[in-house]
């Protein structure tokens, strides 16, 4: 135990810079979603629930609103008839696209659970739709992706910014800046849009900022601090919004219609807090990260920068290892802590898949969890986490199991 405090406070000690850059960038963050609140006037009477229709439903659009001032948007759609992250971004390339569009991915394929909603065959995927999904798989490849909108004249460009189940690193707001500065130079019609999940408050600005037309997160990711039960947000152009709302309910209805029974405070509270949590999972994540490179374990993002992706890998290049990992993980949950995951088969991923969430929303990502494809190298991705101390517990018995 001795040995693994000290790891824990030379990571810490090495991580100085990294927090510091944390607790930057939480300030920042908090004014601007503070001012958000205080601009749009939220008042109490916006919590309220509604039903049927959900007619004259308030809070509905005062959530609109205050996400879309926060995130630099002109409009957004924040709902929690929204069922998940992919069903946030589906909603999305369904509104926007039309058969015989062409969209460029130049992150490489998208997201696991995506490629369904895409390539399927016998669900009505985009392709039965007769839209084009095609996928250029390294940014840094400028004149390939500038030549290749020139030539084929995409209607969109896709952009996801975490890694999702690859190895690669995140993609930095820098990075959007540069790539989306050209592509509109270049077509100032294209839409860009961006896979924000597990982006928001990650760094100062968001990629709606830099160029990007449509941002998508989950809330029980970044956005959701940990508090809201369910939902995502789409957010950006105000036109490109209402075609996607009338893919949300029904052409013509829109945003007029739909209701929520429960409270809305969860989701108004829940951003309130995103950026502090955000901030802890980061801190968390740069600590582990540190922890990696001390004992010589391969780790992305790289342990010695401010993580540009809240997903960190660790590779174990071992069955047992990375199973062992995630089982720690899930022990030291609040909830379900009793309980010992085990590598099963998932809708929408196509390899066995282990998961420690033992969170208070099912499956929430901002809480502490860990998971990954069971074969080879073995790569645990572990994220999240509602308070820096839970994640310091949770790696201090993770880690003294393997040093
Ligand atoms: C989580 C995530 C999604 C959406 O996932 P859901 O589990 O459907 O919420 C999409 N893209 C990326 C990069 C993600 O991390």
């Amino acid at each position: 135990m001795k040995n693994i405090q000290n790891l824990i406070s030379e990571a810490e000690k090495a991580c100085e810079n990294i927090f510091e850059q944390v607790e930057d960038n939480v300030l920042f963050n908090q004014r601007k979603v503070l001012a958000a609140f205080q601009e749009n006037r939220v008042a109490l009477s916006h919590f309220a629930p509604s039903s049927g229709y959900g007619y004259e439903d308030l809070g509905k659009h005062k959530l609109g609103d205050v996400f879309a001032t926060a995130l630099c948007c002109e409009s957004a759609i924040v709902s929690p008839l929204i069922v998940s992250g992919t069903h946030a971004l589906t909603i999305g390339l369904f509104g926007l696209l039309r058969p015989g569009d062409l969209v460029l991915s130049i992150t490489g394929e998208p997201y696991e659970s995506l490629k369904k909603a895409i390539w399927g065959k016998g669900t009505g995927s985009l392709t039965e739709f007769g839209v084009r999904f095609e996928c250029i798989d390294d940014l840094s490849n400028r004149e390939l992706i500038l030549s290749t909108i020139k030539d084929k004249k995409p209607k969109m460009v896709y952009l996801q910014r975490s890694c999702g189940y690859s190895m690669r690193e995140g993609i930095t707001i820098a990075q959007m800046e540069n790539i989306f500065g050209e592509i509109k130079k270049l077509d100032p019609s294209i839409i860009i849009f961006v896979d924000n999940c597990y982006g928001t408050f990650l760094e100062r600005r968001e990629p709606s900022e830099v160029g990007a037309d449509i941002i998508v997160d989950s809330l029980i990711k970044n956005p959701g601090g940990g508090i809201a039960p369910t939902g995502a947000y789409i957010a950006g152009r105000v036109g490109l919004i209402n075609l996607i709302s009338s893919r949300l309910t029904a052409p013509g209805l829109r945003q007029e219609v739909g209701s929520y029974a429960g409270s809305y405070t969860p989701f108004f509270q829940g951003f309130f807090l995103a950026p502090r949590v955000v901030g802890n999972a980061v801190k968390g994540s740069a600590l582990i990260g540190k922890i990696c490179e001390t004992i010589g374990m391969q780790t992305t993002p790289n342990p010695a920068n401010y993580p540009n992706d809240m997903v960190r890998k660790i590779i174990f290049n071992d069955r047992e290892k990375m199973v062992s990992f995630v089982q720690s993980i899930q022990a030291c949950s609040a909830v379900d802590s009793y309980l010992t995951p085990i590598p099963d088969a998932m809708p929408g991923y196509s390899s066995e898949v282990i998961m420690a969430s033992g969170s208070f929303n099912q499956g929430s990502s901002i809480e502490l969890s860990c998971d990954g494809p069971v074969r080879p190298p073995y790569v645990a991705y572990i994220q999240g986490g509602l308070t820096y101390e839970h994640i310091r517990i949770a790696i201090e018995e993770a880690f003294s199991k393997i040093i």
